[in-house]
This record gives structure tokens, C-alpha cells and sequence, in this order.
């Protein structure tokens, strides 16, 4: 049995050509359907992102703000 050289992928097949097939058909078309899937996941994520940033922006700054804050007091630890 050839298994799909992808490792996320189970698909097995019990030759090489048709393996290769899959792997062609599948994997490398970005077009096919899993990629297509994937991409739209993708999209999705980055837009929900982006709403989240629109809808709060100084969420961000404050998460900025508290790394800062981290930052120095691990300075200050440091020059003890
Ligand atoms: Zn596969």
C-alpha cells in the first residue's frame, strides 16, 4: 500500500500511479476541493480578525500596552 505523502491525509492507495494521482488531484490543485475548503477557512479567520479589531481596536493597544509593562518589569528583575 502507497499512503498519501501528506502525512495529515489518510488516504491509501495500492499503487504508486494512483497515489500520485491523488496527491495531484487533491494537494496540488488549488482549486480542488479540499484547498478550496482550506482557503475559505483562511479567509474566514482573517475577516473574524478583522472584525474583532474593528469593533475593539484599543483591544489591541491594551494587549501592546501589557507586553510593554511585562517587558519592564522584567528589566527590572534583570538589573537586581
Ligand atoms: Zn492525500
Amino acid at each position: 500500500m502507497y499512503s498519501c505523502s501528506y502525512s495529515w491525509c489518510p488516504k491509501k492507495f495500492p499503487r504508486k500511479d494512483s497515489r500520485n494521482r491523488h496527491e495531484k488531484l487533491v494537494h496540488e490543485k488549488p482549486d480542488s476541493r479540499l484547498n478550496r475548503k482550506l482557503e475559505k477557512k483562511r479567509m474566514e479567520d482573517e475577516a473574524k480578525a478583522r472584525r474583532l479589531a474593528e469593533v475593539n481596536p484599543s483591544a489591541g493597544v491594551a494587549r501592546f500596552k501589557s507586553m510593554l509593562k511585562k517587558k519592564k518589569s522584567i528589566s527590572r528583575l534583570a538589573n537586581r
